[in-house]
């Protein structure tokens, strides 16, 4: 399971190399001192690996795409309106969305560790835990993000949002052109996990 962080004094940086060994360790133990049920613990991983993942987020980004006011109310309260549509819990209490313009392009990293929002997005991917990605989003994001293949547009600034155990952050891509008209199931097609973090951007339809 995620870790919560809730100051600076953070105790991965002090993690050995390994952390897979670890955490089966320390699973091993927990189940056999009965502090936890292994089953429990595959139902909750099997949940956000399988039944929750970006198609939350993806729902979330086509409505605002889809409903200006939905969008306003989006950018306003972001953790009431996921809540509304079922989207809350662990990982997620309170969500900020950032919208992507013609002028700012948004992108989200953990730099202490991983944090995420887990009911819009499921789970986080390798690279958003690595250490190369955390530090490099932060120091050189133009960088990270020509190394996704993303170009942005000259004179598009580029915010990077650092998440914390607090406040988990949802990018508002663009929407693409050629999808004027489209309801929410079809924009959803065109909503990518990475362009909800902000390494990628919406896919155009063919
Ligand atoms: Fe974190």
């Amino acid at each position: 399971m995620p870790h919560d962080h809730h100051d600076h004094d953070h105790p991965h940086a002090l993690l050995p190399p390994d952390p897979a060994l670890r955490v089966k360790a320390l699973e091993t133990l927990l189940t056999a001192k009965g502090l936890i049920d292994p089953a429990a613990l595959d139902e909750i991983i099997d949940t956000y690996a399988h039944k929750i993942g970006p198609q939350n987020g993806a729902r979330v980004v086509a409505m605002a795409w889809a409903d200006d006011n939905f969008r306003r109310r989006l950018l306003a309260d972001a953790t009431g309106v996921c809540a509304e549509l079922g989207f809350y819990g662990r990982q997620g209490e309170h969500v900020v969305a950032v919208e992507n313009t013609d002028e700012v392009h948004n992108i989200v990293v953990c730099t202490l560790c991983s944090c995420y929002p887990w009911p819009l997005l499921g789970m986080p991917p390798g690279w958003y835990k690595s250490d190369a990605y955390r530090a490099r989003a932060v120091r050189e994001p133009r960088a990270v993000l020509a190394d996704f293949g993303m170009e942005l547009t000259e004179g598009q600034a580029v915010r990077v949002w650092d998440s914390t155990a607090e406040i988990r952050y949802l990018v508002l891509p663009q929407r693409p052109e050629g999808t004027e008209g489209w309801d929410v199931d079809r924009l959803m097609t065109c909503v990518t996990r990475d362009s909800m973090i902000g390494t990628g951007l919406a896919r155009v339809p063919a």
